[in-house]
């Protein structure tokens, strides 16, 4: 049984380009439930309204919710997943295994970075509100100033919570969270730690190599 890959990293550490390359490349499913969210939010459904006023203050969504909407979204028998923002806090990694994965196999990827060079790579993160591609205006820009690369979509728009006073509470809220989730794979065995700093195709094959 091919084991599932289970990326923690702080907002703008690259969880999401790798999924991409994943997904391209290994046939992997990206499942993130911040995207899960973000849809719920569209729906402009009440519970969506709920969600929304919690993440743009940069707060954790209820586990009870994300766990509810993670498993109405995932078929693990059918497919290899990447799990993407999702165990957020010690109690959700427990659930996880417990109810999720049941004892299935699972790599936890620990994507590195120093803390001061995210607020950075946030305030300049784009998506394409079509495909969902990922920029950077410094380090990735799209060719065409505005243009999806992928798609030619010129809808590329900043993620409400990709403001600076949001991303603030929203890194610290990573930093309150993270230590036990790491410590509990680590004890399991089963973390993977990686330089976020690094080249997305080095950081690509170093993951890979362990899969
Ligand atoms: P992300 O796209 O992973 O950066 O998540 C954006 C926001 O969605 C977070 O700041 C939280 O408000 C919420 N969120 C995403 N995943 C979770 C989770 N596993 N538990 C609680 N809240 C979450």
């Amino acid at each position: 049984m091919k084991s599932h890959l289970i990326f923690i990293g702080a907002p703008g550490s690259g969880k999401g380009t790798q999924a991409s390359k994943f997904v391209a490349g290994k046939g992997f499913k990206h499942i993130s439930t911040g995207d899960l969210l973000r849809a719920e939010i569209l729906k402009k459904s009440a519970l969506g309204l709920e969600v929304k006023m919690v993440m743009d203050e940069g707060k954790l969504v209820s586990d009870e919710l994300v766990i509810r909407l993670l498993q109405a979204n995932i078929d693990l028998a059918a497919s290899q997943y990447i799990f993407d923002g999702y165990p957020r806090n010690l109690a959700q990694a427990q659930t996880l295994d417990k109810e999720v994965l049941k004892g299935g196999p699972s790599i936890s990827v620990y994507f590195e970075i120093d803390m001061t060079k995210l607020v950075e790579r946030l305030t300049n993160r784009r998506t394409c509100g079509n495909c969902g591609a990922i920029y950077n205006l410094i380090s990735k820009k799209p060719k065409i100033t505005g243009t999806c690369d992928q798609c030619g979509s010129t809808n590329l728009i900043q993620r409400a919570d990709d403001k600076e006073e949001v991303i603030k509470n929203r890194l610290q809220v990573f930093q309150d969270t993270v230590s036990p989730v790491l410590k509990y794979y680590q004890d399991l065995g089963r973390l993977l730690k990686v330089d976020a700093e690094k080249f997305p195709d080095e950081i690509f094959n170093m993951i890979s190599s362990k899969v």
